[in-house]
């Protein structure tokens, strides 16, 4: 690291120059443009100030939506002509604080360029969602999820405070504790239906260069979850300390874990955005090595396991599709347009072939019940690779909208494909029974993508009390949509 790179501001705090700071870990992208020119909390305050002015003057009634370059949601809803929020501008990391391990970042900021950020410190969010364009605003206000999990919890339970501008136009500060206090504990899972997160200060934590992974196999998942609930309680496998963990599955008798851990140095590394594929590397080796960049993007080369649906994995193609396109961005924007024009639906009713659902879902399930949650999904949903991702809420209070059990070890199971749909099955028909076992097991189920529940389910699950209450205190005229109206009803 070198000090040119870090420019002193309020309270010992320090600009970060992308440019100038990033020898020191490889993380496979260019410099951003933060500049050292400018006061970045100033130019802050005018993006905020022009923002706010640019909400308060929308027609009231008007429906709004955040106007951002990137999502990784999918819902795709029918274009809008909702007004517009123009808030691109706020993509930058404010300042990075390596003595107090925080960071002051725009809630636009997406984790590549926060990664970058910090990694030129040598400290990272405590967790890194696998895909690069995903926000800091979207992760906190929709949820994240990573390896880190089983140790740090979610991605919004790092976080200090929150400038939020809410539905009412003003922009307030939320801390744990305070006025805002329900505001900030009522954030996550609100999905931009209370307000839009501005800035966060959130924690970080040191790495090492390197990421050491051994890939353990198992032939059944009783097997695996034992061994993933035992790292769970220890961070150690084999005396040695796990600070990564996930796992997949190939089929019901054939399932890893991935255990990482940091480390100095590496005989050798490996490099998955080239011609080798990350996930086949699961089955073929038991050790490896990553730079901790790498590491944490080893997921976004290939969307997971997702980009065969474009022909990305055969030797051939990939060699001619350019590197610079083999990023999980590139390929939703390839989904994006597939759905919109209807292409794969008019392909499959060329060829006769049975209507596709898409189930596209991340679950959260007890792991003492998430076997039979595996048992249900190979007999009637069928789809592999499995993602399984453990995750502990760091906090020992519920967050009340998605009210996970602060005592108990659950596991993110990650699907991501389309299932046939039988003779008399209308779309949802899969969706909805993973939603029903989902609650028999009593889990709990993200609402980045499609959601099937009943008004009424829907509220108990997602706790439409406290929620009520929150809308009524900061949206009072309903600005913005409310939950169900957004992830259900897509508006
Ligand atoms: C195939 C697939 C796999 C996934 N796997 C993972 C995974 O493994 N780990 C993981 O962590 N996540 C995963 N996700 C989910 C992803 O983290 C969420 O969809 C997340 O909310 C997306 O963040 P974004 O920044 O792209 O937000 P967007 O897609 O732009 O927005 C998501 C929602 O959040 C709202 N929002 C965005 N920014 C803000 C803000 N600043 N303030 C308030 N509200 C805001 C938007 O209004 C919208 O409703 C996956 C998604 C897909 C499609």
């Amino acid at each position: 690291m070198t000090d040119v790179s870090i420019r002193r501001v309020r309270g010992g705090s320090r600009v970060y120059d992308a440019a100038a700071a990033g020898a020191s870990y490889r993380t496979g992208v260019a410099a951003t443009s933060s500049s050292t020119h400018t006061d970045p909390y100033a130019t802050h305050s005018r993006a905020v100030s022009d923002l706010c002015q640019h909400y308060r003057a929308l027609p009231p009634g008007a429906p709004v939506r955040l106007g951002k370059k990137t999502s990784n949601l999918f819902r795709f809803r029918p274009p809008t002509t909702g007004a517009r929020l123009p808030a691109e501008s706020l993509d930058r990391v404010l300042s990075v604080d390596p003595t107090t391990r925080t960071a002051d970042v725009q809630g636009m900021v997406t984790y590549e360029r926060l990664v970058e950020a910090t990694l030129a410190y040598g400290l990272m969010p405590l967790v890194v969602p696998q895909l690069k364009t995903i926000t800091l605003g979207g992760a906190v206000s929709g949820l994240g999820i990573e390896s880190t999990s089983f140790r740090n919890g979610l991605p919004h339970e790092s976080v200090a405070e929150m400038e939020i501008l809410t539905g009412d136009g003003q922009v307030v500060t939320a801390r744990p504790d305070g006025e805002h206090a329900g505001l900030f504990a009522g954030f996550p899972n609100s999905y931009g239906t209370l307000g839009y997160a501005l800035r966060l200060r959130i924690e970080l934590e040191p790495v090492q260069p390197y990421v050491r992974l051994r890939h353990l196999r198992f032939s059944d998942a009783d097997e695996a979850l034992a061994t993933m609930a035992e790292i769970g309680a220890d961070a150690a496998h084999d005396g040695d300390r796990v600070d990564f963990l996930d796992g997949v599955v190939f089929g019901r008798d054939e399932v890893y874990l991935t255990l990482g851990t940091f480390t100095d140095s590496a005989p050798a590394t490996s490099d998955y955005s080239g011609q080798r594929i990350y996930y086949r590397s699961i089955q073929q080796r038991t050790e490896d090595h990553l730079s901790v960049a790498d590491y944490l993007w080893r997921w976004d080369t290939d969307w997971f396991w997702c980009s065969r649906a474009f022909g990305v994995q055969h030797p051939l193609v990939r060699r001619l599709w350019p590197r610079r396109w083999r990023r999980s961005d590139v390929y939703r924007r390839l989904v994006a347009a597939d759905r919109r024009w209807a292409l794969s639906d008019r392909l499959d009713r060329l060829r006769r072939r049975p209507s596709q659902e898409a189930v596209i879902q991340d679950v959260e399930v007890p792991i003492g019940r998430t076997a039979q949650f595996l048992d249900f999904f190979h007999s009637e949903i069928g789809i592999s690779p499995i993602w399984l991702c453990p995750l502990k809420l760091r906090s020992s209070n519920p967050w009340p909208l998605y009210p996970l059990n602060p005592d108990e070890l659950y596991v993110n199971v990650g699907f991501w494909s389309t299932v046939p749909l039988g003779p008399g099955q209308d779309d949802g028909f899969h969706n909805r029974r993973i939603e029903e076992m989902v609650d028999a097991l009593e889990g709990h189920k993200s609402l980045y993508s499609t959601v099937h529940y009943p008004a009424d389910e829907f509220w108990r699950r997602y706790n439409g009390q406290d929620y009520e209450q929150l809308k009524r205190t900061y949206d009072p005229d309903g600005r913005l949509p409310d939950l169900y109206d957004k992830c259900v009803r897509m508006k």
